[in-house]
């Protein structure tokens, strides 16, 4: 938009004024806030009401997705950013007096995300508006996002997070969008007059699901979308309502969207799961549908005009929801509302790990959701008729939603949707060749693969302004909006003052980094040391283990030789643990154990340091990620579906260390086996080592005298504090199988580990690497990922762009 440094703080002091009867002098940083929040929130309506407009006007096709998670992170300068008024916003603060990263600062990070998955969804609403796909987010406004981590005496202990204590300048309550959601009771069907079965329900309790809007604001365009978060209220009541039961009830209902389960990769069976899985699909597929009327198109049209994405499979219940509203309120037939059905809804896997993969006891559905119960079984005994009569009664029997006394949902979502994608070309191949063969061999044409993708604005432009200033000094500033044109870097790869710049910059953001270090946890952290990052959940497969295994041997090298002649290291980490999750936990005290072990050694002085951040999300990340240099994706190969830290990384200049997993393996295809260290196990490998049996990993332990000394520092009292938790961890890698295969890697992690510690001595040889790893970035932009969404999979209209 338009707007000159006078009108803004024109606006801005009209603003404060009317909102708190304050002048600047006076106001603080939360006032502050709040003003220009609301400031960016006005100068956003008027498009915000046009596009919505413009969509009907021309009946365009919407896309809708479902996620149980939004992991947005501070909206402030996202928003001013692609408003096109961050420059002249922050410089007009300025002149009155106003530091905008100390307002910026007073914005609660909304976190109703666990990790990835919820990040994703985050990044790919940003690119849909920025890329004018006529696409909108579908989710839960959580009370509390995901908890507040602090550690005490080294242990995770879990805080809420209450981000909305202060509200939440983005949102708009629509009371008059409300909608009901139906649980439990009783339902029976009745043949009408008219001749169609319609239910019946008795004793049903409803729930109030009410919308509250966000803008979403597309990167300098006139696009503003929707990210819709419901709210579980108390539907008005009969004035006979005894006082006590109606509060009683209240927070039976309200917490339905109270909490964000904070659990990543692990399926949590829990009753007040699936009514918060049932709850935003069902407020979100009437609204939907409530719309879709307004376009007066018939509804045996529907996918013409209506593109529905099952973003793992939380949101699978809108499968059967969807068909509900086909026949009990428009009164299809089956096979016309199957059809309909299929085609508007398209899903996402996001996991192989078994653990994760959501099945509902039968009994939980049919007391909780008795019509979908019933549709559920139908949509399963069509299936298994159908393809019965194609495929072997074991195949059937394998890929049945009902199976087992459980409902599997990746089964409900597979076969009610049009397209199944991976999210990086080794994890769609899996899926076709393993995990979901079954399906691959039905519904071959259902299947492909949308490698994921991250928002350059947030990873590179705002956390990363000297490195996105320098780009734009080089080659201009067309990568903005076309990310591949990053590529034109490579003309400077033999440029010295280029790469020096490079060093530089890295440089400034690690001292950026040193100084919050010093000042949060009041540790001391060497600038010239390599930054070492591993920054995700805490998950075995993930090997935090691995990483710190290493750290250990490095420990006792200099311990052995205190010349030892060992580049110095910051290993960082940050990372949440479920809090039901106990080894995760345990490695969480065992790596900061070994930290104070460690930092305070004298022997050690700067050759290592370990930090551990307390509470990792999306701010802390925009904080470490322009500080690293090195980045720790060293998951056991085919167990990360693709990791998105592993692309806001190489984006930032961080130089790879990998496992041949996820889009890791699209990482190196870019920037060539010179450009990353790749080591360890491969997918195949680890395929035959579980087909043969053949891994014992107790042999790693008694034949390699390195890591059998790290080893027995977890139970021999060379790390205090640890008892427990040491012998537990121990005893998983040592005696009870190594699930994850971190002996087996160590040696070859070891090796890769030396390998950086040489190339990081050659100064111009590394900030090479770093600016290749930033050139070959671009294709992992958000944009071009929801581009292929928006072809592929949802046939909508978007601005074309040139990859
Ligand atoms: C990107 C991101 C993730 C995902 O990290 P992976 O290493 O891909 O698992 C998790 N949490 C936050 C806060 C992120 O920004």
């Amino acid at each position: 938009m338009e707007l000159s440094k006078r009108r803004f703080k024109e606006d801005f002091k009209r603003m404060l004024t009317e909102l708190y009867s304050m002048d600047v002098p006076r106001s603080d940083p939360a006032e502050q806030y709040f003003t220009l929040g609301n400031l960016v929130r006005s100068y956003s309506a008027r498009n915000w009401s046009r596009t919505n407009q413009h969509y009907l006007d021309r009946k365009q096709k919407q896309v809708y997705y479902f996620s149980m998670e939004f992991l947005l992170g501070r909206m402030l300068k996202s928003n001013l950013l692609n408003l096109g008024i961050l420059d002249t916003v922050r410089s007009g603060l300025k002149e009155l007096g106003i530091d905008l990263e100390t307002v910026a600062k007073v914005e609660l990070d909304p976190g109703l995300g666990n990790g990835g998955l919820g990040r994703l969804a985050a990044c790919f609403i940003d690119s849909m508006a920025t890329c004018e796909i006529p696409g909108h987010g579908n989710g839960i406004r959580f009370k509390y996002g995901l908890f507040k981590q602090k550690f005490v005496n080294g242990y995770q202990v879990e805080l809420p997070e209450n981000w909305l204590q202060n509200g939440n300048v983005w949102e708009i309550r629509r009371t008059n969008m409300a909608v009901t959601v139906n649980f439990y009771g009783k339902v029976w069907l009745e043949k009408c007059p008219e001749g169609y079965l319609i239910p019946h329900y008795e004793n049903d309790s409803k729930v109030l699901a009410v919308p509250y809007d966000s803008p979403v604001i597309g990167y300098r365009n006139e696009t503003v979308n929707t990210l819709r978060l419901w709210s579980a209220e108390m539907p008005p009541q009969d004035e006979s309502t005894d006082y006590w039961s109606y509060i009683q009830q209240r927070n039976r209902i309200e917490s339905i969207s109270e909490v964000l389960y904070p659990d990543d990769s692990n399926f949590e069976g829990r009753l007040l799961r699936l009514k918060q899985e049932y709850f935003f699909v069902s407020a979100g597929v009437q609204s939907i549908i409530r719309h879709f009327r307004k376009m007066n198109v018939r509804m045996n049209r529907l996918a013409e005009k209506v593109s529905i994405h099952i973003n793992d499979t939380h949101p699978a219940l809108c499968v059967p929801e969807l068909m509900r509203i086909l026949l009990d309120e428009e009164h299809m037939d089956w096979e016309h509302a199957w059809n309909v059905t299929v085609n508007v809804m398209s899903y996402t896997n996001h996991t192989i790990m078994s653990e994760a993969l959501e099945k509902w006891p039968t009994d939980m559905i049919s007391t909780l959701l008795p019509r979908i119960y019933q549709i559920i079984c139908e949509i399963d005994r069509r299936y298994a008729v159908k393809m019965g009569a194609l495929y072997e009664r074991e195949i059937i029997e394998r890929t049945r939603i009902i199976e087992g006394g459980h409902v599997k949902m990746a089964h409900l979502a597979i076969i009610g949707s049009h397209s199944i994608n991976g999210v990086a070309k080794l994890h769609t191949a899996i899926l076709k060749e393993k995990v979901l063969h079954d399906f691959f061999l039905m519904y071959p044409s259902r299947f492909n693969n949308k490698t994921n993708g991250i928002a350059q604005r947030r990873w590179l432009m705002l956390a990363n302004e000297p490195l996105r200033r320098m780009i734009d000094s080089k080659i201009g500033s067309d990568w903005e909006s076309m990310p591949t044109e990053l590529k034109m870097l490579k003309a400077f790869r033999n440029d010295e003052a280029t790469l020096r710049d490079l060093a530089e910059i890295k440089r400034i953001n690690k001292e950026r980094f040193a100084a919050y270090v010093q000042q949060d946890m009041g540790l001391t952290i060497n600038p010239d040391a390599i930054f070492d990052v591993q920054i995700k959940r805490l998950h075995a497969y993930k090997r935090q283990l691995l990483n710190l295994l290493h750290i250990l041997s490095l420990y006792f090298k200099l311990k052995d030789n205190p010349a030892a002649d060992i580049y110095p290291r910051v290993f960082i980490f940050g990372a949440k643990a479920a809090p039901s999750y106990t080894y995760a936990k345990e490695i969480i005290k065992l790596v900061n154990s070994v930290a104070s072990l460690i930092n305070k050694d004298p022997d050690i002085h700067d050759k290592l340091k370990i930090v551990f951040v307390e509470n990792y999300g999306v701010s802390l990340a925009e904080r470490i990620i322009p500080a690293a240099d090195v980045s720790e994706q060293i998951s056991l190969a085919s167990k990360e579906a693709s990791g998105t830290s592993n692309m806001k990384l190489m984006l930032n200049g961080a130089v790879t260390l990998a496992t041949l997993d996820g889009a890791n393996v699209e990482i190196r295809d870019r920037v060539g086996d010179e450009n990353i260290i790749i080591f360890g196990l491969k997918e195949e490998e680890v395929y035959e080592y579980y087909h043969n049996r053949s891994y014992h990993s107790k042999s790693y332990y008694d034949n390699n005298p390195v890591l059998r000394r790290v080893l027995d520092a977890l139970i021999d009292g060379t790390i205090p504090g640890i008892e427990a938790e040491g012998k537990d961890i121990f005893n998983s890698l040592v005696l009870y199988g190594d699930e994850y295969f971190v002996l087996k890697d160590f040696d070859a992690y070891v090796l890769a580990q030396e390998n950086i510690d040489r190339l990081y001595r050659d100064p111009l040889k590394w900030q090479r690497m770093a600016l290749i790893n930033i050139a070959d970035a671009g294709v992992f932009s958000s944009d071009y990922t929801v581009l292929q969404y928006a072809t592929d999979i949802w046939d909508v209209a978007a601005k074309a762009r040139r990859v």
